[in-house]
């Protein structure tokens, strides 16, 4: 079974990847939690030069590459072996990372970028993707380290990625879950635990 957690920056996702983890392992399953970029070694360098703030001139179909390169390794190395051996899946981030950043948030096709993950990925789709809804305003106040090239974008940028994630969700409700992440954190986890009771043989 496998789980996307997707969102602006700040939303949340690091702590709903967590709580959720802790909770379906509670339930006695092996659970791998994951992320991207950056969860293979190879993966880690790709993370470095995206995120570096020297990476300021990168073209934006190089990124969309480079975002591409990291998932076809993750997806390769880690979430197929773990799904093929009935481990439950978490990944902080996946393909609609890429529709809604290298899509709609730099001014490339969404319909290609999605075409390439799909490539990259062999076709591997989330059972469910939670989409943790934020305002970029709010989102913006829970920055707590200095912010990475992505999160020093202006506002507008992040007004073009969350409009993107929200276009996907809508596109496909029976496979996504959108939760306010204004909320507190506590909720929004009982929000998708609820959900995930109805989906999960557990
Ligand atoms: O979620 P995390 O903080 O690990 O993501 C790292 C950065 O990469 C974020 O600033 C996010 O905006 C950016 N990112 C991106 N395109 C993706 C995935 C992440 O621009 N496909």
């Amino acid at each position: 079974f496998f789980i996307a957690l997707e969102g602006g920056d700040g939303a949340g996702k690091s702590t709903q990847v967590e709580a959720l983890a802790d909770w379906i392992r509670g339930k006695g399953h092996e659970v791998v939690v994951t992320r991207e970029p950056g969860a293979t070694p190879v993966g880690k360098r790709l993370r470095s030069i995206l995120l570096d703030v020297s990476s300021a001139g990168l073209s934006n179909r190089a990124e969309a590459l480079l975002y591409a390169a990291d998932r076809a390794e993750h997806v390769d190395t880690v979430v197929r072996p773990a799904l093929e051996r009935g481990a439950v899946v978490i990944s902080d981030r996946y393909i609609d990372s890429s529709v809604a950043y290298q899509g709609a948030g730099r001014d490339l096709s969404p319909t290609e970028i999605a075409r390439i993950s799909r490539w990259a990925t062999d076709g591997l789709v989330p059972n469910l993707t939670v989409l943790l809804d934020v305002s970029p305003e709010t989102a913006r106040e829970r920055f707590t380290e200095a912010p990475d090239r992505l999160e020093s974008e202006p506002t507008e940028f992040h007004q073009r990625v969350r409009a993107g994630f929200l276009t996907l969700a809508a596109a496909d409700p029976g496979r996504y879950l959108v939760v306010d992440a204004g909320q507190d954190p506590g909720s929004v986890t009982t929000v998708v635990r609820h959900r995930l009771d109805r989906m999960l043989p557990l």
